[in-house]
């Protein structure tokens, strides 16, 4: 059976970006502009002759905190019910947010693998930024442009390991 990668993270860091980038279209929504509710979304992927299915979880209405709180919760709920594999996708312009924070505390919890995804690093002076994500207490994480797809292959090499 194909396995399931979800993507969870809070909004604007890229999961969507990243998604299109994984199934390799680009019409997963992609949408900077904050209080838009956006649709879960299901693609099909493959990598190194593994076929996989990916969800885009950017399923929320932002505008809240309290909102943001509940609907993350769910998210990585339905993540951790559906997915096999979940990817953890992190900001190197903004760092760790409180947000973050309660996502990763969500997923220690958690025994399927977990792929910390810092994303945005899209030149090597953001790697030395990138290391401020060890306090998630996630462990190791993987260092991507999903703009310019720098550091993708390594990541889906190392989840289609897993599979
Ligand atoms: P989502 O809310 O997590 O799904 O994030 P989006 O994929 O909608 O991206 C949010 C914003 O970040 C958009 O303006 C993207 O163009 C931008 N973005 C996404 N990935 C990268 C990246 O690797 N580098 C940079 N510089 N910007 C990115
Ligand atoms: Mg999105």
């Amino acid at each position: 059976m194909n396995s399931i990668v979800a993507i969870v993270g809070r909004p604007n860091v890229g999961k969507s970006t990243l998604f299109n980038r994984l199934v390799q279209r680009r019409d997963a929504i992609v949408d900077s502009v904050s209080g838009v509710t956006r649709d879960r979304h299901y693609g099909k992927s493959d990598w190194n002759g593994k076929q996989f299915s990916v969800i885009d979880t950017g399923g929320y209405v932002i505008g809240s905190d309290d909102i943001f709180e509940e609907e993350i919760r769910k998210q990585v709920a339905l993540a951790i019910d559906e997915a096999d594999i979940i990817i953890f996708v992190v900001d190197v312009e903004e760092g760790i947010t409180p947000m973050d924070a309660e996502v990763a505390k969500l997923l220690h919890k958690v025994k399927k693998p977990i792929f910390t995804v810092v994303n945005k690093v899209d030149n090597s002076m953001r790697e030395t930024d990138a290391l401020e994500f060890y306090n998630l207490g996630l462990g190791d994480y993987h260092t991507i442009s999903s703009m310019n797809g720098s550091g993708t292959g390594d990541l889906l090499d190392a989840i289609t390991a897993k599979m």
